[in-house]
């Protein structure tokens, strides 16, 4: 079902890139808007959300033997090196929630386990700068060309172990973790700026979906929801 990647037949070479991001078929603007109605009907309510995302072709960071169940809001699919998408539905709960910490919209923005980059596209249509840090160097690589495709011109990329974040450009509005660790990485913390907020997944067998936000003096913490995460690992590969 990848008839969409390409136009037989049709010479004209702008219609051609304009089609390989609208698709046709199960790839196609009105499947996207099904996920849409089916994320709403799942309690995400934040418009400007669900606005990015009937923006964002899924299924373009998708292997193409998987890209018709790109919009399956719950599905959560294999992207290679034993990684996964996270599913529309996290990314939309997990966006949803940075987007409405009491400063609102974050400019600047940290991105732990780029994987595919999806995610890490969402968050540059809402965002003024992305920062994002992978730790598997070929995943980055195929994340970045995605992104440069998609004409994404605010996305950092750092290949590095997130557990350090990305001290450097900090400190930032919003950091959003998309891989599980075993406990609340202070460097990461420490990486938040006043009125910030970080939304990670936390736990080794059982995981929660934390969000911390950090005011004038102290870190105030709350747990969301049960959630399942590929696990935050040490080092780069
Ligand atoms: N948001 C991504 C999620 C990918 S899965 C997407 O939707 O595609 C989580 C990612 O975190 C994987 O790519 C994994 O390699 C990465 N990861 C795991 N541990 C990491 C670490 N210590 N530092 C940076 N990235 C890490």
């Amino acid at each position: 079902m990848d008839g969409n990647l390409t136009m037989a037949g049709d010479s004209n070479s702008g219609k051609r890139s304009a089609a390989r991001f609208s698709g046709s078929g199960m790839t196609s603007d009105r499947t996207r808007t099904r996920m849409i109605d089916a994320l709403r009907q799942r309690g995400v309510k934040n418009e400007k959300v669900l606005s990015v995302m009937a923006e964002v072709p899924r299924h373009v960071f998708i292997e193409e033997a998987l890209r018709e169940r790109a919009y399956e809001p719950d599905k959560a699919l294999p992207i290679g090196f034993g990684q996964t998408i996270s599913t529309p539905e996290i990314v939309a709960i997990m966006t949803e929630l940075v987007c409405e910490r009491p400063l609102g919209v974050p400019k600047k923005v940290l991105e732990i386990g780029t994987g595919c980059g999806y995610q890490t596209a969402i968050l540059g249509k809402l965002a003024k700068d992305v920062y994002t840090v992978e730790r598997i160097a070929p995943l980055m690589d195929k994340a970045r060309r995605t992104l440069r495709d998609l004409r994404y011109y605010n996305v950092i990329f750092k290949h590095a172990d997130g557990h350090f974040g990305y001290a450097d450009a900090g400190p930032y509005d919003a950091i959003v973790m998309t891989a599980a660790a075993s406990h609340v990485p202070q460097e990461l913390t420490a990486q938040l700026a006043v009125g910030g907020r970080m939304v990670l997944p936390v736990g080794v067998d059982q995981q929660q979906l934390f969000v911390i936000d950090r005011t004038e003096n102290e870190f105030l913490q709350r747990v969301v929801h049960d959630v399942r995460f590929v696990p935050l690992v040490p080092g780069i590969a």
